[in-house]
């Protein structure tokens, strides 16, 4: 059998501990045998992350930018116990956060859906797509424990003009305050780029904050992302896309009563806290992909797990192991579906699709990994290592070609 070539290069960015060994096993049993893809391959391994003191993930990120398409690896974020256990420099800071930092992205959780596992959430038939703007608020928060009684102001100082002042709290007892802040220019490439995977995915926008509250704040915020609305509205008609806007609580309850296929965007700690809502909803983390979504239209795709670490120790150990790996399979046919589309090649966007029917037809056939077993109905008998489920992807796809 002949390759299918891929016009563009993909960008392919390496990870660590369980998911470094199930990649691999990837691009060998399911990607290079099929494709003839020039791969430009960037280590984000902690060691070389080390080793380069951290430039590669810079390089990698600015691969992205140029070739528009990248498939990336989970990766270690280091923290203290992480410098110690791999000799590091420093704690680095975290891949993907520097990553979406220079794409100015925006990250789209989606959960892989098949017959055979049933969400918790009975309406729940299409994936829900969730967006979080991942800029400031709480998480870039100034905090100030106030002991004594006293007045707290916010205080303005712009740099041509005179200065304004609002009093939070004339305090009289003590208490805590905190500001936060946000940027115009960062909440327009979030509405951007949530407007942009909406008409790729075809689904429905919903945005929501609480506006009634916080009127000038969150009212920013509406404003801001009906203007992006409004900007695209040709499209997103010819598209077919029903823009809402709700309020945060009215949201979270007519999503319980959704059947899906909609993208949900939310801002920052909102978007933190229904994530992994939405995510227990559907069952499981093996089965939630990510994709970063540049605003000028370039696309990384991953995981939303973490390297799984517990499960490489097993590995190391020598003892067989059984880690999902369907959201990173799912991380490369994201990819080369992509490529296909912006290639305007169809043949690779269908080998993409082909790689995620063969996963879905293994899934459905009960050929699962351990982590999928207490949700299926009904239970397989037995489960696969994770080299195993591999196996039976790479045979079933190679059947459907
Ligand atoms: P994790 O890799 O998400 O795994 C946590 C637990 O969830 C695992 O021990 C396992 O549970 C289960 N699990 C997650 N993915 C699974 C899969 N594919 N198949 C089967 N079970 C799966 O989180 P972690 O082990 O706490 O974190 C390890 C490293 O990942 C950290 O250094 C963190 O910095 C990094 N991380 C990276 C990313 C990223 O690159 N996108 C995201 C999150 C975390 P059982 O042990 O019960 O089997
Ligand atoms: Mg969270």
């Amino acid at each position: 059998m002949s390759k299918i070539t891929v016009k563009t290069p993909i960008v392919e960015l390496d990870g660590d501990e369980m998911t470094r060994i199930i990649w691999d096993m990837i691009k060998k049993k399911l990607i290079l045998p099929f494709l003839d893809v020039d791969l430009k391959y960037f280590d984000l391994g902690v060691q070389k992350r080390d080793e380069t003191d951290d430039k590669i993930t810079t390089e990698s990120a600015l691969a992205i930018k140029q070739h528009g398409v990248g498939v990336k690896c989970a990766t270690i974020t280091p923290d203290a116990e992480r410098v110690l256990e791999y000799h590091l420099k420093k704690a680095w800071p975290s891949p993907n956060g520097q990553i979406r930092s220079i794409l100015d992205g925006t990250v789209f959780r989606k959960p892989i859906m098949v017959k055979n596992i049933t969400p918790a959430v009975r309406t729940w038939k299409k994936p829900i797509i969730l967006g979080r703007h991942a800029y400031g608020d709480i998480y870039r928060g100034v905090e100030m424990i106030v002991d004594q009684p006293g007045r707290v102001e916010m205080v303005y100082t712009p740099v041509d003009g005179p200065e304004t002042r609002l009093l939070i709290h004339d305090f009289k007892a003590p208490g805590i305050v905190m500001g936060i802040h946000n940027l115009e220019k960062s909440i327009r490439s979030f509405a951007r780029s949530c407007i942009n995977y909406a008409i790729s995915e075809g689904v429905e926008l919903w945005f929501s904050t609480k506006d009634t509250i916080s009127k000038k704040y969150h009212a920013f915020f509406k404003d801001v992302f009906a203007q992006e609305v409004a900007a695209r509205k040709d499209d997103l008609d010819r598209a077919g896309i029903h823009y809402r806007y709700l309020l945060i609580d009215d949201a979270a309850a007519q999503m319980m009563k959704q059947a899906g296929d909609i993208l949900w965007a939310l801002t920052n700690y909102d978007g933190d806290v229904f994530s992994d809502v939405v995510a227990a909803g559907f069952g499981s983390l093996g089965m939630m992909t990510s994709v970063l979504v540049a605003p000028d239209g370039q696309f990384e795709f991953e995981a939303a797990h973490g390297t799984v670490r517990r499960h490489y120790y097993e590995h190391l150990k020598g003892n067989p192991t059984s880690t999902n790996s369907v959201a990173s399979i799912f991380a490369w046919s994201g990819g080369i579906k992509k490529r296909g589309e912006l290639d305007n090649t169809p043949d690779v966007t269908r080998f993409g699709d082909a790689i995620e029917q063969a996963v879905i037809g293994c899934i459905e056939a009960g050929i699962v990994t351990k982590d999928l077993v207490p949700l299926m109905d009904p239970k397989p008998a037995a489960y696969q290592t994770t080299e195993g489920f591999i196996d039976a992807v790479a045979a079933r796809l190679q059947e459907s070609l």
